[in-house]
């Protein structure tokens, strides 16, 4: 008979997956601490405008599983923290968790805004990829979880503003790192993706003003994003009227070393195409790409529309060669053989958008190392029998669910992130093994 431990489970990361997981252990009635490392949870599903295929609005599905967290008595959340040391065994796990300060206090700030609205000093918004920017104290987003300000050390010059306006007393630039120990029996590992650094693809020109990603294309076409929700040229504010999606940036490309294929660029630039004839009609759309890989479910129906007469989106099959700008017009002019004619051409654009790929995230090797567990050849984390089972490490009692296990979308990562749990509750309720 192996002894009960109900030691509860500790999920590392707060994206869609972590915010999943913890719900799903919570209903069963399990302690859970949820470690994030930044200010707030969400991940990248927090950035999104609309999801795939069904166009639903990502904050939509998004902030209620937040809120929820947060209210829930079985959920200890522990944002802006990081785990340090992870010993022991499953059923029986230590862990130590530093919870770096916020210089505000979490208990007592109201998320009023009042101390952002007098801090003088500007840094780069983080949450909109730099394109507007921010406060030295900030709210990552107006939906954060928890709504509690955060002080960056890096550009605060304690000037005492946001202090003095402080109603409640929640400013404290004398807070102090603290280090938080704690015991579970399993473990979740769920800590994404980065995406592509599209800078590595010199010769598509992201150095240039009219060349941005499809991550800031997101921000860009978010109602509460930086630009009220228009897609704008950065070169000159206006609105593009010829935009180029180029696919498999930092994907399926031996040269920079990523064979794999990220699953989810070719259904997001159809997203973006199709959200970006929604606002502005008469915009002319060419997706430049390998090939299209709409696998899930309502993916090639969803393809065969943006191709449709509704909205008129063109496919080139072939990858690009080059493109250059134009300087008197910011324009961008693209090389491209069109694999499919044999034929060679060019073409310009007034915007053109890198459909990047999904790569592990930063921590992936700091986290192998701090637990031991198995990585691909890719840097994604597998188990001994991914072909069986996607949520088990290969150490016994720890399970990982979403991107940080290869890259999926949103439902996926929910799924992986459900059977992750299961796993999870049986090592934590029973120890040992599964
Ligand atoms: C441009 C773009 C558009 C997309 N559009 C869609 C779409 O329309 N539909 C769809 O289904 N999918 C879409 N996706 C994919 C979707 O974003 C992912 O499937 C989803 O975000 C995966 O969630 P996750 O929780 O695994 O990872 P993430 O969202 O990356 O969350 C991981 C969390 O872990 C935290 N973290 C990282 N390291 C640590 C650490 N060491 N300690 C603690 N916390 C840590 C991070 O801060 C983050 O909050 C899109 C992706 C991109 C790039």
């Amino acid at each position: 008979m192996m002894e009960k431990t109900q030691n509860g489970v500790l999920i590392i990361g707060g994206g869609i997956a972590g915010i999943q997981a913890s719900l799903d252990l919570a209903e069963q009635g399990l302690k859970v601490y949820l470690v994030e490392k930044s200010p707030s949870i969400g991940g990248v599903m927090a950035q999104l405008d609309k999801t795939f295929p069904t166009l639903d609005c990502s904050a939509c599905i998004l902030t209620p599983k937040m809120v929820e967290v947060k209210l829930s008595e079985n959920i200890e959340l522990l944002t802006y923290s990081e785990v340090e040391e992870v010993s022991g065994k499953a059923g029986d796990f230590k862990v130590k968790i530093l919870k770096k300060p916020r210089y505000v206090n979490e208990e007592v700030c109201t998320g009023c805004d009042i101390c952002s609205q007098r801090c003088p000093i500007e840094a780069p918004n983080e949450f909109d990829l730099g394109l507007q920017p921010r406060k030295a104290i900030y709210l990552p987003f107006p939906q954060a979880v928890p709504n509690t300000y955060t002080i960056d050390k890096n550009y605060c010059i304690e000037c005492g503003l946001c202090k003095g306006v402080c109603r409640v007393g929640a400013i404290d630039y004398d807070q102090q790192p603290t280090i938080l120990e704690i015991e579970v029996g399993s473990i979740i590992i769920a800590t994404g993706f980065e995406i592509f650094d599209a800078n590595l693809k010199e010769e598509y020109g992201y150095h240039l003003d009219n060349v941005i990603t499809g991550l800031e294309l997101e921000r860009l076409i978010n109602a509460s994003g930086p630009t009220g929700g228009h897609v704008i040229r950065l070169s000159d504010g206006n609105l593009p009227k010829r935009v180029a999606f180029l696919q498999c940036v930092g994907s399926r490309d031996e040269k920079v070393g990523n064979l794999y294929c990220s699953r989810v660029c070719c259904m997001y630039a159809i997203k973006q195409a199709v959200l970006i004839k929604e606002h502005e009609e008469d915009t002319d759309i060419t997706i430049y790409n390998m090939d299209i890989r709409a696998f899930g479910k309502g993916f090639e129906e969803f393809y065969q529309r943006a191709m449709s007469e509704e909205f008129g989106t063109k496919f080139v099959r072939g990858r690009v060669g080059e493109l250059f700008e134009i300087p008197e017009t910011g324009n961008i002019r693209i090389r491209a053989e069109n694999t499919d004619t044999g034929e060679f051409t060019e073409e310009e654009f007034d915007l053109v958008v890198l459909s990047v790929g999904l790569i592990p995230c930063k921590d992936a090797k700091a986290l192998q190392e701090l637990l031991g567990i198995q990585q691909d050849e890719d840097g994604f984390f597998t188990g001994e029998n991914p072909e069986l089972l996607s949520t088990k490490s290969s150490v016994e009692g720890i399970f990982i669910a979403g991107v940080v296990e290869g890259p999926k979308d949103i439902p996926d990562s929910v799924a992986q992130a459900g059977g992750a749990a299961i796993k999870a509750s049986v090592v934590a309720v029973k120890g040992g093994e599964t």
